[in-house]
């Protein structure tokens, strides 16, 4: 590859930002302007985007896009959180009860620190469902959040409910007649995440705090293990990805027109 034909990594970065970041901010940012005092007007309103991201236990949003949600809460977008199942099993030491009350609990609080609303899809833990009756369930439930854009798992992961949940949120793309934007985060990336390569980036430095915040918000999952031994260096590598100093990655499925076709192949 010669100079001249090296990628401008900065550059292409921007133009990736733009892919999520500027079909939110920038609609936003002009209705404000137009309406500066009472922030409800109906035309308001109408550009106010509705941003969903699925996970499969509690805690998995926020780590794999936490900073990405506080952004869009931030600007006055609705952000909800659907977790399949509420990490019922996560502690052997406790039975599925006790593990789901105290789960929902830190996902509830969670929540509140990104100021986004928990739903719960209702899977069990480590045994959750890929069936018709499951993606019927999961396509009702994005249908009432009536999504612009869907955050879930990027499928490829060695986590089977991480699986599951990316795969019934495709089926449920896939079903609606694409009528959202599908984007995939990852998590723990290198022993969850497998083979993931953004396509879009978002730059989280301004939400940092408030991202970790949230996660630490699960204290029953040891977050300073996890966020020292992934999330820290998934922030910071995602950073240096995209000239910022810490970002979240993304994958964004692209409908079939929006593909590019293989060179030498187009006609
Ligand atoms: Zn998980």
């Amino acid at each position: 590859m010669t100079n001249k034909n090296k990628p401008n990594r900065r550059k292409f970065v921007k133009l990736s930002t733009a892919g999520i970041g500027a079909l939110a901010f920038s609609s936003f940012a002009r209705t404000s302007k137009e309406n500066p005092v009472s922030g409800l007007s109906p035309k308001q309103n109408e550009t106010k985007l509705h941003i969903m991201c699925v996970g499969a236990h509690p805690g998995d949003p926020e780590f794999g896009c936490g900073g990405t949600l506080a952004r869009y809460s931030d600007a006055g977008h609705h952000v909800s959180v659907l977790y399949l199942t509420r990490g019922e099993a996560g502690d052997p030491s406790k039975s599925y009860g006790e593990s789901a009350a105290l789960r929902t609990r830190e996902a509830e609080t969670s929540c509140k620190l990104l100021n986004v609303k928990p739903l719960f899809a209702g899977q069990i833990d480590a045994n959750t469902e890929l069936n018709k009756g499951r993606i019927d369930d999961m396509i009702k439930i994005i249908q009432s959040e009536k999504p612009d854009i869907l955050f879930t798992h990027w499928p490829l992961d060695t986590h089977p409910d991480h699986q599951i949940a990316g795969l019934l949120a495709f089926n449920a793309w896939a079903r609606s007649g694409q009528q959202f934007q599908l984007y995939y985060y990852e998590v723990n990336t290198g022993s969850e995440t497998m083979d993931f390569e953004p396509t879009d980036y978002v730059d989280i430095s301004g939400v940092r705090d408030k991202k970790k915040s949230a996660m630490f918000a699960h204290k029953t999952q040891n977050p300073e293990e996890i966020y020292e031994g992934f999330f820290k260096t998934m922030e910071e590598f995602r950073g240096l990805q995209a000239g910022v100093k810490a970002a979240e990655g993304f994958i964004h499925f692209k409908v079939k027109g929006e593909r590019a076709v293989l060179s030498g192949l187009q006609s």
